[in-house]
């Protein structure tokens, strides 16, 4: 007997990313905190924090009664007018951002963001040429689906004109035959100067990068690498924008990854943990240089629900419960004592664990077939047949309660930043039994 909510489901609701027939979603009753339960009562501790910006967890009460207030108060507003929770978010958002981004762009998502900041970086710069990297997620309209480097940018292409891609630091698959993070991240930089050379840099209006990679693959960058970016980008008037949707509000312990390399970006892009995904919102925060290109003439373009109040008073709520209760030192802590060296002790005992990376809540276990060869235990892009010991790896992880974030061979570790330590410590404990499914393959 399937429910009422389930068979609405399959009739009525069309799913993104998934061919439809075969599909049976998990339909979910509630949550609170890391845990979320099923109709039929199956409770499921989130470790993919749904997808990856839940970091206040369910259901949290100061977040959930700033919606209530706002709605009993005002639901909703055009872009032109000010209103308190609008102006109260974006001054939070400048509070935390880098250095001298002061002006904040509100959208309703990630994927928005990035157009918006790759169209004021355009315009800024007179330039038309955009620089991003492979290994990349940067959102799913058609702008931001031709700057995301991965799988999913191949059946929607060609979208948007204009986008070189080059290859970002990765020292364990390196395409730079690095044999250490330092050499990695010095020839990405020395690639990246030699694209811009080839490109003609006069024509570059940006480079965008996510700061710290996520979907694909958790990939943190050697020190010195952000900053050589910047400065690159210096020497030619070029603008950049880092993707923060994922990296950002608290998931590495910080406001925005890049505050960990004291980097300034002329444009930062945020979403998903900036409310916990209560109520639709994101944004582009901006700095003096896009901000005086359109001091005296208009930008040109908006949105209807810019700067939507139900979402931006739960911003508010979210900036000021992750102030109050500490959370990106939390997140740090967890990171380094836990989460750390819990995953190093996985490495050691399953073969089928080539690396482990990461920082904060934000970690990745790489499988393989053969740590030599460093051979994916799936394929690049695997589907169907070929995707198989990943998903059973993830149905070895549901089968004791914890729900997991997978992505081609990566079993990626992102709980919400709320998760207790015993939870979190329980949750890698299935993990490491899951991991005996990978070790079949090896
Ligand atoms: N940028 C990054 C780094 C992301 O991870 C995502 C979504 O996962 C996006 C952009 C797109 O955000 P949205 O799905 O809110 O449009």
């Amino acid at each position: 007997m399937t429910s009422q909510a389930f068979q609405d489901d399959r009739a009525h609701v069309f799913h993104s990313w998934s061919a439809q027939r075969a599909l049976a979603p998990a339909v979910v009753a509630g949550g609170e905190g890391a845990w979320f339960w099923t109709e039929d009562g199956t409770r499921y501790l989130d470790f993919s924090s749904q997808l990856v910006n839940l970091n206040l967890g369910h259901q949290h009460p100061r977040v959930v009664a700033a919606i209530q207030e706002q709605a009993a108060s005002l639901c909703t507003i055009a872009p032109s007018f000010g209103n308190a929770a609008r102006g109260e978010a974006a001054r939070l958002i400048a509070e935390v951002a880098p250095g001298d981004l002061n002006h904040v762009f509100f959208t309703n998502g990630g994927t928005e963001a990035n157009e918006h900041a790759v169209r004021m970086a355009r315009l800024a710069t007179g330039r038309h040429k955009v620089l991003a990297t492979y290994r990349s997620y940067h959102g799913a309209t058609t702008g931001s689906i031709t700057l995301t480097g991965d799988p999913r940018r191949w059946p929607n292409e060609p979208a948007m004109p204009g986008v070189v891609r080059f290859f970002g630091p990765y020292p364990y698959r390196s395409a730079f035959y690095a044999e250490t993070d330092a050499q990695e991240g010095e020839r990405a930089l020395a690639h990246l100067e030699e694209v811009f050379t080839l490109e003609g840099p006069q024509t570059i209006a940006a480079v965008v990068l996510e700061t710290v990679v996520g979907t694909n693959g958790i990939l943190v960058p050697p020190d010195g690498y952000l900053a050589g970016v910047r400065e690159l980008c210096d020497r030619h008037g070029v603008m950049l924008i880092c993707d923060e949707v994922m990296s950002g509000f608290g998931r590495c312990g910080e406001w925005f990854a890049v505050d960990r390399w004291n980097v300034r970006p002329d444009l930062v892009t945020f979403a998903k943990g900036v409310n916990s995904g209560y109520v639709p919102l994101g944004g582009v925060v901006l700095g003096p240089r896009v901000y005086e290109a359109f001091a005296e003439r208009a930008y040109p373009g908006g949105l209807t629900y810019s700067g939507h109040p139900l979402a931006c008073a739960a911003a508010v709520a979210t900036i000021e419960a992750m102030r109050e209760e500490g959370i990106n030192e939390r997140v740090r802590r967890l990171g380094e004592e836990v989460v750390r060296p819990r995953l190093a002790k996985l490495q050691e005992r399953h073969p089928s664990v080539g690396e482990v990376r990461g920082l904060g809540l934000f970690w990745a276990i790489e499988l393989v077939r053969d740590r030599a060869t460093r051979e994916m235990l799936v394929p690049y892009n695997a589907a169907g047949e070929a995707a198989k010991p990943m998903l059973e790896v993830a149905a070895a992880c549901k089968a004791q309660g914890v729900w997991p974030f997978t992505h081609f061979n990566r079993l990626h570790v992102v709980p919400p930043c709320v998760t207790s330590e015993k939870d979190l410590i329980n949750g890698l404990d299935v993990i490491d039994d899951a991991l005996d499914v990978a070790d079949r393959y090896y």
